[in-house]
This record gives C-alpha cells, structure tokens and sequence, in this order.
C-alpha cells in the first residue's frame, strides 16, 4: 500500500463532504438490480459551469443513483473534474464517479490525484487510459514515468486506495478503434476486471444487438460484472458524426437511414431522436441490461422526456 496520509498537492483544495448517501456504487448494487446515472462534462466557462448545476438540480429530481464526472484530454480538467465533484456530492447529496485518465501524466501525479479523492470522500472511480489531447495526434504515447494500458491504472488505484474506492471500467461493444479484434479487446477488458475493476459503463452504440452481442461475447470470456450501457441521446444529425467521429464510435446504417433525410428539420429530429432513444433503451433493459449510463451532455433534454418515457 501507498502511504495516503502524505500532503495532497497544494493546488487541491479539500472540503470533503460527509454523507452517509455518498458511497461506494458496489454497495449500491448489492441494493439494487438497476442503476440509473447522468454523465457531465466539465464546462469551459462560467456560464457552462452554472448551467452545468441547473441542469445536474433537474436530473437530481429524477432520483438517479450516481453522477459521473469526465475528465479532460491528458489529464488537462484534473481540477475542474474534481472541483464538480465535490460541488454536485455537497448541492445535491449524490455519490460522484470521477473519470480519470492515466495519459500525460506519470504515477507521481496519478498517485496525488487518487490522495486527493480518497480525501475528499469521493467513492468512485472510472479507470481510463484517456485519449491524447488533440496537439499530441491520434497516437497514444506513454509519457516517462507513467503508464501504458488501463489495467495499470487499476492496480495503481487498488495500490494507493485499497478498497475505498469503487473502479468503473470502459467496455466497448464494437471493439475499441486501436484494437486489431473484438474478440481480443474482450480478452483486454476481463485482464481490467481481474485487476481490480468491478463493473463497465460502455461507449456509446445504436442497436439493442450490439449490446447483446458483447453480452455473449464477454460473457464468453468469463465476465461476470455489470455491464452498463452508455446510452446518448440523439438531437443533431452532424454534430452526431462529429461526437462519433472523435470518440472513436461505430454509427450504424439505421442511423443514417433515419436521421441524414430530417437533418435540416430540428423539431424533426429532435422528437425521432427520443422515440430512437427511448426503444432502444426499452430494448436494453428487457435484454437484462443493469440500469442505463446517459452521455446528458450537461442537457435536461432530451434525457428528461425520455426518462419519463421510460417511466424510471
Ligand atoms: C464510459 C466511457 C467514459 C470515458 N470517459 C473518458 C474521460 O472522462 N476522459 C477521456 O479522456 N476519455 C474517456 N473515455 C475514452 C477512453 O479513455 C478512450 O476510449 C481510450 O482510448 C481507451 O481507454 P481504456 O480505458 O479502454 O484503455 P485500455 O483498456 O488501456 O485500452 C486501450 C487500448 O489498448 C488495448 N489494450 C488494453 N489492454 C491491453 C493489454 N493488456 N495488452 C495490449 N493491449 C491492450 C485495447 O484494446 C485498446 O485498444 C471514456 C470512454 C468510455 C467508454
């Protein structure tokens, strides 16, 4: 174990708060068959970051069970992440699920990270390699002193924290894009759960099959967590190219075929994208998916309407 009674670094503050709600999201689980959660980027301005809060006050009334937290490219929103975090536990008493990436930054700086979580009474965390940042290119390099692959992170996170935090993994039902097979990337994602990690939220996807696809496929492969579906709500027909486009997502023919002919007609595409939305998320939920993951955009809408739609 790593000492975690050293100093955090000087640029954190801490005011943790102490709630007997916030915890461990596998303490959740052993509640409840489902759980249902919101994931929030953070904002480059004030005024995004206040709409971040309104919009975090309205899906609060949902009753989710947890809040998620990205973190920016190369480690870039450390601060902010965890700034929100503490902010959204504090307002609205929730367990946070904070992202963090291994790229760009060496164990030192992972290790005062994870200090400064534990410390602050965060509980969960997702466990990522990141992606680089835009300036660096496409390829992922590890920096000197750091990690390469998630699993790393993993046993770094069980090194420094033990069993405080809770460890989210990405699962990715087409293969991840720098993966040769879909059946090697399932092998890669059970070496991240035998590490240590204790369920997967998935990238984005379009069609209950894929789901069920990797459903059989890991559970092939002995994958015995929980597997959440990440699950993006639909408002733009380009900006979903764009979204797509740069994490790494598979669109599906159907998608094109519904969207691309109304793409000029907002209202249009809005109403088809919830009816899209909310079958699929039916879909997922009678395949046995264990709750649903909702990429909100830091939006009420359209995951508001379909939340009621699906009558959660
Ligand atoms: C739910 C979700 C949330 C996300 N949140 C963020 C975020 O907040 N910030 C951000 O920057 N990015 C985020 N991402 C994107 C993610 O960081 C990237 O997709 C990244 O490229 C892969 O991360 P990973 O943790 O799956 O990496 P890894 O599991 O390390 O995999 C990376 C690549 O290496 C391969 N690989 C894995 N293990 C091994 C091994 N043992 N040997 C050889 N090859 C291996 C994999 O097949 C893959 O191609 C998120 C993704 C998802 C699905």
């Amino acid at each position: 174990m790593v000492d975690t009674t050293q100093e955090t670094p000087k640029r954190y503050p801490v005011t943790p708060f102490v709630s007997e709600r916030i915890r461990k999201i596998t303490d959740i689980f052993l509640e409840k068959d489902r759980t249902f959660s919101f994931e929030f980027f953070p904002p480059k301005s004030k005024k995004g970051l206040r709409n971040l809060y309104r919009a975090a006050e309205e899906l609060r009334k949902l009753g989710p069970d947890f809040f998620s937290v990205t973190y920016g490219a190369g480690g870039s929103s450390s601060k902010a992440t965890m700034e929100i975090i503490l902010e959204l536990q504090k307002r609205f008493d929730i367990p946070c699920m904070h992202h963090l990436t291994l790229v760009g930054q060496t164990r030192d700086d992972l290790t005062g990270v994870m200090r400064h979580i534990i410390k602050s009474n965060v509980k969960n965390v997702l466990a990522l390699r990141g992606d680089p940042p835009p300036d660096m290119g496409r390829e992922f390099r590890k920096v000197e002193g750091g990690l390469g692959y998630c699993y790393e992170l993993i046993d770094l996170i069980r090194e420094v924290a033990g069993d405080k935090l809770a460890i989210g993994v990405a699962g990715f039902p087409e293969g991840h894009v720098d993966c040769p097979s879909k059946e090697l990337d399932t092998k890669y994602l059970k070496i991240k759960l035998d590490h240590g990690g204790d369920f997967v939220i998935t990238q984005l996807f379009f069609e209950s099959a894929t789901y069920a696809e990797f459903l059989e496929r890991t559970s092939r492969a002995g994958v015995t967590a929980r597997i959440m579906p990440g699950v993006l709500p639909i408002t733009d027909y380009r900006k979903l190219l764009r979204f797509c486009d740069t994490c790494g997502a598979y669109i599906c023919q159907r998608i094109h075929d519904v969207f691309a002919p109304i793409q000029e007609t907002p209202e249009a595409t809005r109403k088809e994208g919830i009816n899209y939305v909310v079958d699929l998320c039916k879909e997922l939920l009678n395949l046995g998916a264990p709750g649903l993951h909702f990429y909100c955009l830091n939006s009420v809408e359209p995951v508001r309407t379909i939340w009621k739609r699906l009558g959660l």
